[in-house]
């Protein structure tokens, strides 16, 4: 019998064309990073709770931002929204160095632990400040945003470098889409890449925080 797993797999290798996402996805066991009462779905292509009204990426859509990303193995990337800790673990799987902050302190320290006991040493995890993002650990060679913004903020690109990257979701609870932010020098272009859904990423410059109250529901 074809597992779910199994169907995740398939579907990733025919539509991921970078194989380092795929093998990196193989290579990270999700179940370690969801909460017991749903690990028996670890392996649904489908977002999972994880505690604090957040949730763990749909691994199709982990798949997609990380190859969107276009990383290369000396890559510092940058993630915002740790949440669990799988989406950090797949790309340290494939790069350097991957800063990861995220603003709920239960959900960090739980991913913190996770990670930790995996042994990936090349991760650091950071509670958010006041800024959006890291910018005293930048530039970044790439940024993935995993909490959708309402507009694209020059807080996040200017934490590139001038050749970054940063995959972002940009909308509404109803509407969004996943942009992909090309530096090059001072300037930059932007790409839609698809429609997406995520919580809100919560910030002065992005929703505030009573945009969680009834955020998609
Ligand atoms: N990448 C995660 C999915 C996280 S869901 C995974 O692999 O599991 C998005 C996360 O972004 C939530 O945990 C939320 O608390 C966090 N978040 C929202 N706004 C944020 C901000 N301004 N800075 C850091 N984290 C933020």
């Amino acid at each position: 019998m074809r597992t779910s797993r199994d169907k995740l797999f398939a579907k990733l290798k025919e539509t991921v064309s970078d194989k380092r996402v795929v093998e990196a996805m193989l290579q990270v066991d999700r179940a370690e990073f969801v909460p017991e009462n749903v690990r028996d779905r670890a392996y649904d292509d489908v977002a999972l709770p994880i505690g604090a009204g957040q949730t763990i990426s749909q691994p199709f859509m982990v798949a997609i931002m990380t190859a969107a990303l276009g990383l290369r193995r000396s890559d510092t990337v940058l993630e915002v929204g740790t949440g669990s800790g799988y989406q950090a673990a797949i790309i340290a799987e494939i790069v350097s160095k991957v800063v990861t902050v995220e603003r709920v302190p239960s959900l960090a320290k739980a991913a913190w632990a996770v990670l930790t006991s995996m042994g990936y040493d090349n991760i650091e995890g950071h509670l958010e400040e006041e800024i959006i993002g890291r910018p005293q650990d930048g530039p970044y060679d790439a940024i993935l945003v995993t909490a959708a913004a309402p507009k694209l903020t020059t807080e996040l690109i200017t934490q590139l470098k001038d050749t970054g990257r940063m995959v972002i979701p940009v909308g509404t609870a109803e509407s969004q889409e996943l942009l992909r932010v090309t530096c090059s020098g001072d300037d930059y272009s932007v790409e839609t890449l698809i429609h997406c859904r995520f919580v809100p990423l919560i910030g002065e410059n992005a929703w505030p925080k009573s945009a969680l109250d009834g955020w998609g529901q």
